[in-house]
C-alpha cells in the first residue's frame, strides 16, 4: 500500500517514519526544497510533556483583552491581535473563548498532557534506535517567575501536575540558581521557579532532517519543491493530488491513502472539499544568538512566565521565542517584532549571548481552539489528517504520528485517542 504524506515539517517527517515502520511505501511531498523550513524551523525547541497546556484557560479572555489594548498602545506584550474581516478568524476566536472555562480547560489539558507524554516516549525510542543527535538537552526545563502572582499561579498548576503524576519541584530563587547557575545575573528579578525534570530541549529541524535522511536510505521518497495545488476527489473519496513541481510542471500524484500534515496551510487545501478545519495561524517570533560565555548561558530550557518567552540552549547558540500575534498571516519579521524576546533574554542571561549577531525568525503556529492537534480520518475515504499542533508541535509530533499510523493500519492505539479526531466538536 502506497501512502503520500503532504508536508515535510516535523509532523510530516515523523508521520513518514511511523508509516514506513508499518511496512507501507511512503512518499513525502512538500512545496519547500528542504525539510522543516517552515514552522518547524525556528521554534523554541522545548520538548515539554510536563508543560504542554492549552492557551484557552479561565482568566485568559481578560488577560488577552489587557494585552491587546496594551499592544494597541505600543507596549510590549505577549499577545497582539489585528482584527480582520475574516469569518475564519472570528469563528476561531468564538471557539477559543468557548474553551476558556475550568471544565474545558481540565479536559483539554489532560488530553494534551496524555499526548505529549506519549509523544515523549516515541521521541526517545526513535533517538535511541537511530542515534540521532540534535543538540538535545535532558534533565529538565525551568519555569521562572518574576512576580508573586506568577508564583501563586504555579502553585495552582502544581495541583494539576500532581494529579496527573507528573514530577515537578517548586523552587525558591536559590533553587533556580542551583539548577541553572547562569541565572545568577538575574537574581534580583526572580521570585521563584518550577523545575520540570522530565522536560527536554532539542533542535527540531536538525532532528527532522536527520530522520528524513535515514528514511531516504530506507526507500522513503521525498518529492521536495512540489506544491500541492488541489486535492482531487470523486464520490466521497480522495483520488489524487494536483501538484506543480519547481520547474512549473503539473502532475497528478496518486496513492492508496493521503495524510495531510501541512500545518495552517491544511485549512485552504481542505476547504474546497467542504471540510472546515478549526486551525488558525498564530504568528510567533524567535531570535537566535551565538553563545559568548558558556557559563553565562542557559544549560537547557527556561520559560520566562512573565514575558511568555521560551529560552533555550541549542549547541553554541541561545534561542528565545515568544509572542502570539493573531491576524498576521505572513512570516516577515523585523527586530521590533522581537522586542519582547530580546528583553527577556537580555535580562535573564545578560552575558551569555552576542546580541550584536542576532538572527530573526517568525513562524505560524497552527493553533486549534482547544489546543490539541487534529489526528485521524476525515469524512473522505483515503484522506487523513495530522495537523493543528499549535505551540506544541515539536513536543507532540512523534506521538501524533504514531497514532495516525496506527489508525491507518487499523491497530488499536496505545493511548486513548478518540478525542483527538479531526471531526471532534469544539
Ligand atoms: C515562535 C514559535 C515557538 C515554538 N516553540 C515550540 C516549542 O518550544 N516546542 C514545541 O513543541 N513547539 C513549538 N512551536 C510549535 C511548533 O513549531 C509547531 O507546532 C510545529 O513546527 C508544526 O509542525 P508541522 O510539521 O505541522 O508544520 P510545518 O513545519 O509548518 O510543516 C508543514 C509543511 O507543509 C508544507 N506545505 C504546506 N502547504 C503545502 C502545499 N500546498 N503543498 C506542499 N507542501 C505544503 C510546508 O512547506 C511545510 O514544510 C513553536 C512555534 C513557534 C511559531
Amino acid at each position: 500500500m502506497h501512502i503520500i504524506v503532504l508536508g515535510a515539517g516535523i509532523v510530516g517527517v515523523t508521520t513518514a517514519y511511523f508509516l514506513h515502520e508499518k511496512g507501507y511505501t511512503v512518499t513525502v511531498v512538500d512545496r519547500q526544497r528542504e525539510v522543516a523550513v517552515e514552522t518547524s524551523f525556528g521554534n523554541a525547541g522545548h520538548v515539554c510533556p510536563s508543560y504542554a497546556t492549552p492557551w484557552a484557560a479561565p482568566g485568559m479572555p481578560a488577560k488577552a483583552l489587557k494585552w491587546t489594548v496594551q499592544s494597541w498602545l505600543g507596549m510590549e506584550t505577549a499577545l497582539r491581535w489585528s482584527p480582520r474581516l475574516d469569518r475564519h478568524q472570528w469563528r476561531w476566536l468564538r471557539q477559543f473563548l468557548s474553551q476558556c472555562n475550568a471544565e474545558r480547560y481540565a479536559i483539554n489539558k489532560a488530553r494534551m498532557g496524555r499526548l505529549a507524554r506519549y509523544s515523549h516516549s516515541q521521541l526517545k525510542a526513535i533517538r535511541e534506535r537511530l542515534d540521532i543527535q540534535y543538540e538535545q538537552t535532558t534533565g529538565g526545563n525551568l519555569q521562572v517567575f518574576r512576580t508573586q502572582e506568577g508564583l501563586d499561579n504555579a502553585g495552582l498548576a502544581a495541583g494539576v501536575l500532581a494529579e496527573a503524576g507528573v514530577p515537578f519541584q517548586l523552587l525558591d530563587v536559590a533553587g533556580c540558581m542551583a539548577f541553572d547557575p547562569a541565572l545568577e545575573a538575574a537574581r534580583g528579578q526572580l521570585v521563584g521557579g518550577m523545575l520540570l525534570p522530565q522536560d527536554e530541549t532539542g533542535n527540531c529541524p536538525l532532528f527532522a532532517r536527520a530522520l528524513a535522511e535515514w528514511l531516504k536510505t530506507q526507500g522513503v521518497v521525498f518529492r521536495l519543491g512540489t506544491a500541492v495545488r488541489a486535492l482531487a476527489h470523486a464520490g466521497g473519496e480522495l483520488t489524487g493530488l494536483h501538484v506543480d513541481d519547481e520547474h512549473g510542471q503539473s502532475a497528478l500524484l496518486q496513492a492508496d491513502a493521503y495524510v495531510v500534515a501541512c500545518a495552517s496551510a491544511s485549512v485552504s487545501l481542505l476547504a474546497p472539499l467542504g471540510l472546515s478545519l478549526p486551525v488558525y495561524p498564530v504568528k510567533g517570533y524567535a531570535i537566535t544568538a551565538p553563545v559568548t560565555d558558556a557559563a553565562a548561558a542557559p544549560r537547557s530550557g527556561v520559560m520566562d512566565e512573565y514575558y511568555k518567552v521560551a529560552i533555550t540552549r541549542m549547541g553554541n547558540h541561545i534561542r528565545a521565542a515568544g509572542t502570539a500575534e493573531i491576524g498576521n498571516w505572513d512570516t516577515r519579521v523585523s527586530p521590533r517584532d522581537c522586542a519582547t524576546a530580546i528583553k527577556s533574554l537580555k535580562s535573564l542571561y545578560p552575558n551569555g549571548a552576542d546580541m550584536s549577531r542576532l538572527q530573526y525568525w517568525a513562524g505560524l503556529r497552527p493553533m486549534t481552539p482547544d489546543g490539541a492537534p487534529l489526528i485521524g480520518a476525515t469524512s473522505y475515504a483515503r484522506l487523513y489528517l495530522n495537523a493543528g499542533h499549535g505551540s506544541n508541535g515539536w513536543t507532540t509530533a512523534c506521538g501524533s504520528s504514531r497514532l495516525i499510523a496506527d489508525r491507518i493500519a487499523g491497530v488499536t492505539s496505545e493511548i486513548v485517542s478518540d478525542d483527538l479526531g479531526p471531526l471532534r466538536v469544539i
